[in-house]
């Protein structure tokens, strides 16, 4: 229980040789091929990630998996390569340093949908998948894990695309209290 209510952000990052156990590929629709490292999800956050985006289809959500699982090694490829592009300050701002990222923690998952192109920006909140994420994700365990107007206390720019697999009943308590994780480490 411990490993999936773990806080990981600038402040608390994971290990250089962190690897999460029990990585599997994700059995839904993703738009990475079955053999790509950011497939991989914690078994338990794959199995419930494919409950959500099978019960999102019965209310006509067409979510797809962009991300999961990104090891140390391939953040720190990101990261290097967006600081040359950008600048220090850009990638500061919106990528995590190698060791901080939730991805490293095989328990966090970028969804998007066509209707936004797969591509992962704000305008995914206004799409009918992004709402009913929002809505249903903690009954299966995932948050939102950088809600808007939090940015102060999570560190990250809004991300409605986001989620984070933290067990569905801590998910359900952060949901019903309007808790983001840093908070609830807190208490
Ligand atoms: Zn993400």
């Amino acid at each position: 229980m411990e490993y999936f209510s773990r806080l990981v952000n600038r402040d608390y990052p994971l290990p250089q040789d962190f690897v999460p156990e029990d990585l599997v590929p994700c059995d839904f629709p993703f738009l990475a091929s079955g053999d790509e490292e950011k497939r991989l999800l914690n078994a338990r956050a794959a199995a419930s990630a494919k409950r959500l985006v099978e019960y999102g289809k019965s209310f006509g959500c067409h979510l797809v998996g962009i991300s999961g699982y990104r090891s140390y090694a391939r953040q720190k490829e990101l990261y290097e390569a967006r600081v040359r592009e950008a600048g220090a300050e850009h990638a500061a701002r919106y990528l995590a340093l190698p060791g901080t990222s939730e991805h490293q923690s095989g328990l966090a998952l970028d969804l998007s949908c066509p209707a936004v192109h797969m591509e992962l920006e704000e305008s995914f909140a206004d799409t009918d998948e992004g709402r009913w994420l929002k809505a249903y994700a903690p009954m299966f365990g995932f948050i939102i894990r950088y809600p808007k107007g939090k940015e102060a206390v999570t560190g990250y720019a809004w991300e409605p695309w986001h989620i984070r697999y933290v067990s569905k009943s801590l998910a359900l308590y952060l949901a019903l209290t309007g808790l983001t994780l840093e908070d609830y480490h807190k208490i």
